[in-house]
């Protein structure tokens, strides 16, 4: 039979070389790197070579070694994989029980050195308690770190455990089922199978994991605005895009507004561009507090800012407008005891888009709004009434022009 026949030495060398290749290359992937858990990972792989190590050279070596020791060492293999889920996670495994369990595991083993089945139903519970804490601590925390990378390590530790339980059953149930550790039999090649597959399974399901989280990360950095912390320019005209597209389809009426500070230059000429840093983040304070949640603020240009209103009416999006022309008037900016005035003109625009409007339609239309608000003498707020096709979309386009809902 297949299953009984594999040698479980081979066995454990395959282990030994997988864990010590895959901690290896963890360990390249984690360099540098201190807080997704990679490296964590990659110590639990070399304690698992060692532990089949041990466990290879059981009754070549005494068994206070080979069973105590590699028993207590293969707890510490669980504790590092659940130390790299927490640090992950941004938690800490309780520095207690780094010590605790290796030492209750090697009591348990030394007081059991007589009895091998015994030995393996009680460190096969302790080992599957870990198990299904590191579980838990994904799974309860789905939300921030599920991804096909969780969804590997969920598997191969769950299948993992399963197998775990299996082995307690059988060899509790039936002492002689795996009378020797090194002895072939069916529960062996299936523990040992098993482990070897968890370890590059779960393994790789790790790293995907950090990089998934790195991607996200720079994905978010590359949309962020980093002096203001809001949108940049690509983040906001996307979301602009997309929203024009949704509204074409539902019929929704769309807002955009686009918001200059008045005079800037001469804050930065008078108090020095650190200073106009500040009071840029002070205006985009303002903004991010009154626009509601489905609304986004982004940064257009220098002083400039586009906010995008999705199912907003013309009206609506006017009346925010003058609410926030006001509370930045309001929001006195103070430096080195003295009050800089601050102002912002605003160019709106909204209405109902046709099929074939354009994104960029919508900020021409602001665009050509906040014009007249700047000419008409700042500090104010000027609705769009036609959205005008670029010149290119014009030739184009035959139907007439799109009107906006006017109030
Ligand atoms: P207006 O009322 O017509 O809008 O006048 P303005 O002075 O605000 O307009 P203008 O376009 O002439 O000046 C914009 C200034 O914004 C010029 C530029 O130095 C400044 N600026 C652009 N980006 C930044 C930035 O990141 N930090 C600072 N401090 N200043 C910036
Ligand atoms: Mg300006
Ligand atoms: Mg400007």
């Amino acid at each position: 039979m297949l299953l009984a026949a594999a040698d479980v030495p081979t066995m454990l060398v395959m282990i030994i070389l997988s864990s010590l290749v895959t901690a290896g290359g963890m360990a390249v992937v984690g360099w540098g790197r201190q807080d997704d858990g990679v490296r964590l990972w990659a110590l639990g792989l070399l304690l698992n070579a060692v532990t089949h190590l041990l466990f290879a050279l059981r009754g070549r070596i005494p068994d206070l070694l080979s069973v105590v020791v590699g028993n207590a060492v293969l707890v510490g293999v669980y504790l590092s994989m659940l130390a790299a889920v927490l640090q992950f996670q941004g938690r800490a495994l309780p520095r207690r029980l780094t010590l605790a369990l290796p030492l209750l595991m090697a009591g348990c083993m030394a007081l059991l050195l007589g009895s091998y089945s015994a030995r393996v139903v009680v460190a096969g519970l302790l080992l599957c308690a870990l198990n299904l804490w590191l579980l838990g601590s994904l799974l309860v925390r789905w939300r921030t770190v599920g991804g096909r990378g969780a969804w590997l390590v969920v598997g191969a530790l769950g299948f993992q455990t399963l197998v775990l339980l299996l082995r307690v059953a059988l060899v509790g149930v039936s002492p002689l089922a795996g009378s020797e550790l090194l002895q072939s039999s069916a529960v062996q090649t299936m523990t040992f199978m098993t482990t070897f597959a968890v370890v590059l399974v779960a393994s790789m399901g790790f790293v995907f994991m950090a990089r998934d989280r790195a991607d996200a990360g720079n994905r978010r950095m590359a949309a962020v605005d980093s002096l203001t912390g809001v949108a940049n320019r690509r983040a906001v005209i996307a979301a602009l895009d997309r929203d024009v597209a949704r509204s074409i389809r539902t019929r929704e009426p769309i807002a955009a507004m686009m918001v200059d500070i008045d005079h800037f230059k001469t804050v930065n000429d008078r108090y020095g561009h650190p200073v106009g840093d500040q009071v840029l983040c002070s205006v985009v304070n303002v903004l991010r507090e009154r626009v509601r949640s489905q609304d986004l603020v982004g940064r257009y240009g220098g002083e400039e800012f586009l906010v995008v209103l999705p199912d907003t009416t013309v009206k609506g999006a006017y009346l925010l407008a003058l609410q926030l022309c006001e509370a930045v008037e309001a929001s006195s900016f103070i430096h080195e005891g003295h009050e800089i005035p601050i102002t912002v003109s605003i160019g709106v625009f909204g209405g109902t888009l046709q099929p074939g409007d354009h994104w960029d339609m919508l900020i021409s239309a602001a665009d050509r709004a906040l014009y007249e608000a700047k000419n008409r003498g700042r500090n104010r707020v000027e609705v769009g009434e036609v959205l005008r096709r670029p010149a290119s979309q014009a030739a184009a386009a035959s139907g007439p022009e799109t009107q906006p809902g006017l109030f």
